[in-house]
């Protein structure tokens, strides 16, 4: 049977609030109204919480959780944080270590209220090993969470510091999609999938040919995979682009074949009209990461303009190192206020902002979730809002984006199973779980 929620606050139902209960069935919202009769499912008390659709974080990289405050990288831009903080250690990740680094960021995710994470994994070289990526598939079914892993890739070496100093032999475009190829088996194309998989290049401009580009472009939109990169974080982009190719990040982005409803990149912070509205005729979308950005004193993208001009606007955590951070309302809290304090008071919306983290990313990469209606995914997410921090809020529906972390989540369901219950795990030992990470992160420090 399945699971009636009662007595919650509010509902957050698209832009509305709703009160009244949700029955869950199989997996999906089966049925909302008014003094539901229990039927047989089990009663959930929702007495103090506001129910929200769960956040769907569109980039991440998880194996990042393991390094916060790296102190070689605390006061580095983009370029010489690559250098020292995730290049540095990233060829010395080991299987396990990856694995409970992924539970650990998919932890810290549910308990920020997400649901679904797309995580930018590129961690692959020549001699890569298949375990490495099977670590995160164990991880995302042991955590219970909906997720879809975003290939990495990279055919050169690149013009990014640090990548050269690995010596580490790139994949070949064949190797790539024969290894995609296998990755396969992961792949449910059904709307309410658990695992998807997506071909992720790690960077457009600075470690692939154009003509692998479109060869991955091609392979991807022959097994209807998603398609996402990092663009124009930094300047470098557009600065690379120019000088390599004669032409702007996003014309050469089009010139291979990536941009197009299928495609969205990380951060965009610095695009001009001209970039934006290729974007937007393209239906190109956008994965905002601000902490991030913030941390790495890369600027703010123009989110406010693109989700105007049609782009699609959503919300990613980006990899912990570079913001310390791995939740989903952290991200939507911060973009409430950024856009603020530089377009006005009435520059964003809390539902525009809802959105963004919500149904936006779960159209974006073809889930069936990220709404609370009927017939959708029972992804859902009771924040309490009896807190100290939340008790006295007058939009009460509203207090968990309003007020950010921390924030105390009761109950999240994914796929309707509580991976939350009573704000406990119900996946993990957490306090097991760090202490594992310990002993292997000792192992790990020994060998840099
Ligand atoms: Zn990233």
């Amino acid at each position: 049977m399945g699971y009636v929620i009662k007595n919650s606050e509010s509902i957050l139902l698209n832009d509305t609030v709703y009160k009244g209960d949700i029955r869950i069935r199989e997996g999906v919202i089966s049925e909302l109204g008014q003094d539901l009769p229990i039927q047989g499912d089990e009663l959930i008390d929702a007495r103090g919480c506001v129910i929200y659709p769960g956040l769907v974080n569109t980039h991440h990289h998880l194996a990042q959780s393991v390094l916060k405050g790296v102190p070689e990288g605390l006061n580095k831009g983009l370029g010489e944080w690559l250098a020292a903080v995730p290049y540095r250690f990233w060829p010395k990740i080991s299987p396990r270590l990856m694995y409970l680094a992924a539970k650990l960021g998919l932890y810290e995710l549910q308990f920020s209220g997400a649901t679904t994470c797309a995580d930018h994994h590129y961690l692959y070289h020549y001699q890569s090993t298949p375990e490495i990526e099977g670590a995160l598939w164990c991880a995302a079914r042991d955590m219970g969470m909906r997720f879809m892993l975003c290939r990495g890739s990279a055919t050169s070496l690149g013009s990014h510091k640090g990548v050269q100093s690995m010596q580490l032999e790139p994949e070949t475009p064949e190797l790539v999609m024969q290894r995609i190829e296998r990755s396969l088996n992961f792949h449910d194309p059904d709307p309410l999938s658990m695992s998807r998989v997506c071909m992720a290049p790690t960077s457009l401009i600075h470690s692939c040919e154009p003509a692998h580009l479109k060869e991955f472009a091609q392979f991807a939109r022959q097994h209807q995979l998603k398609m996402h990169s990092h663009l124009l974080e930094v300047n470098f982009d557009e600065e690379q682009s120019q000088s390599k190719y004669g032409m702007s990040a996003v014309e050469y982005a089009a010139s291979c074949d990536w941009l197009g409803e299928d495609v969205w990149f990380a951060h965009m912070v610095h695009t001009d009209k001209h970039a934006r509205a290729l974007l937007a005729e393209s239906n190109t979308s956008i994965s905002h990461c601000p902490t991030s950005n913030c941390r790495l004193g890369s600027g703010i993208a123009e989110a406010l303009d693109m989700d105007s001009t049609g782009i699609k606007v959503t919300m990613g955590v980006d990899g912990s190192a570079s913001s310390e951070s791995g939740s989903m309302l952290q991200e939507l809290n911060l973009a409430w206020l950024l856009h603020r304090s530089q377009h006005g008071a009435d520059a964003i919306k809390l539902n525009q902002v809802m959105d963004w983290g919500s149904k936006h990313g779960a159209d974006l990469l073809g889930f069936k979730s990220g709404r609370i209606e009927v017939g959708y995914a029972a992804d859902l997410v009771l924040y309490r809002i009896d807190s100290p921090r939340m008790a006295m809020v007058h939009s009460p529906e509203w207090a968990p984006v309003l007020c950010g972390e921390p924030a105390t989540v009761e109950y999240s369901f994914i796929q309707g199973r509580p991976v939350i219950a009573k704000q406990e795990s119900t996946v993990v030992d957490i306090h097991q779980l760090i202490s594992d990470l310990r002993q292997e992160m000792a192992r790990f420090m020994a060998t840099i």
